[in-house]
């Protein structure tokens, strides 16, 4: 089969012949209709130095995916061909005190797929049935195949009770975009985004936040005068890795705020400590999804009228994955989807 392959140790991606996965009695196995492209994958592509300490070659690259079952292991249960499945990105141990207790997405021993062993950037793949989502009758295949980040964004954005409250997103890539779709969703009042990137704040603005703000040219204190608010926003979304983001947002937060951190800085750095004291504020990790109750908020979200697919702003057949690469890294693109149906 075909797959998109880290085979050496240096910068750049292949598509390889690769032999075709074998199935365990508790597998299924995927033929791959869809999948998205990662900021992870584009580390992996340019081999930085976290690539280098992480991968080891070969391995097939991939985790935000969509397939349709062909094959189920003797064991398996509840799962048929023919239904369109995703796949949960991290492999749980099922055996630490987390793991025991039922809270798998807080597992102390997780891998990855499409990092630590081989992903879903193939024509096949192999998953074991613990890691697969069902997705309701007639899903939008490309909406499917970004579900992985999906719910980083539903993750993150329901960590905190939103309804009614103002939110502040720092950060308008492909997460922080769809989060605050989710947030005005669940009934936050203004939804206010920042960026540094005038093209990103363009496509936050298409999925109807309140106010897009390009904190180059604009403080946030400032948004808070024009919006009318008095005291700091309620809840904040950490969704850029940048620390005067982070910081810029303890300062506006309300007294007794909500802030969840899913951005992934690259360095330690500091922060007023004294301002999270004196304010009360609550800072939350986001990791991954939860398992599968993240999952199953994303289904009803986008069954009670959500709608992400405007975040998708470019596809491309899967053998054009290079294309797809490149339009990340010019850093102005939404999600970047590759289709594999027609290998
Ligand atoms: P992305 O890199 O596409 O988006 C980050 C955005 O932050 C960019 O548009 C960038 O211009 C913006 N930014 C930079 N400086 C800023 C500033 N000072 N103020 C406001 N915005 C600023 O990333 P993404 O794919 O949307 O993911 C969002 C973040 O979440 C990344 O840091 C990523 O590494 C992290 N992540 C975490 C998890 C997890 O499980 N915790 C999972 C996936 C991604
Ligand atoms: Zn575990």
């Amino acid at each position: 089969m075909k797959a998109i392959v880290k085979s050496k140790a240096e910068p750049g991606l292949w598509m390889e012949d690769v032999p075709e996965p074998k199935i365990g009695i508790n597998d299924v196995l995927l033929k791959m209709k869809r999948t998205g492209i990662c900021g992870t994958d584009l580390h992996i592509y340019n081999w930085d130095a976290w690539a280098q300490a992480t991968i080891k070659v070969p391995t097939i690259l991939g985790h935000e995916l969509v397939g349709e079952i062909i094959e189920v292991g003797s064991n398996v249960n509840d799962f048929y061909v023919g239904d369109i499945v995703s796949v949960e990105g991290h492999l749980v141990c099922g055996r630490c005190r987390n793991c025991l207790a039922g809270r798998r997405y807080k597992c102390a021993h997780t891998l990855g797929f499409g990092v630590n062993t081989d992903g879903g950037f193939a024509e096949y793949m192999a998953v074991p049935m613990t890691n697969i989502w069902k997705h309701e009758p007639g899903i939008d295949l490309d909406v499917a195949a970004i579900f992985d980040p999906f719910g980083n964004a539903v993750h993150t954005a329901l960590a905190f009770e939103v309804f009614g409250e103002d939110v502040l997103i720092t950060g308008a890539g492909p997460i922080g975009i769809m989060a605050a779709a989710v947030a005005k969703h669940a009934g936050a009042r203004h939804v206010v985004i920042t960026d540094v990137n005038p093209k990103r704040l363009e496509l936050a603005e298409k999925l109807g936040v309140t106010l897009a703000v390009d904190v180059t040219k604009r403080s946030i204190a400032d948004i808070q005068k024009e919006l009318g608010m008095k005291e700091g926003f309620d809840v904040g979304m950490e969704m850029s890795g940048n620390p005067t983001a982070f910081r810029d947002m303890v300062a506006n937060m309300t007294h007794g705020g909500n802030i969840a951190f899913l951005g992934i800085p690259s360095e330690e750095f500091s922060i007023n400590w004294k301002t999270v004291i004196f304010n009360m504020l609550t800072i939350k990790g986001i990791y991954g999804r939860e398992m599968y109750e993240t999952w199953y908020q994303m289904s009803v979200l986008l069954e009670s009228g959500l709608d992400i697919e405007p975040v998708i702003t470019h596809r491309f057949p899967a053998t054009d994955f290079k294309l797809g690469f490149e339009a990340m890294r010019e850093g102005n693109s939404g999600k970047v989807v590759l289709d594999w149906s027609q290998i």
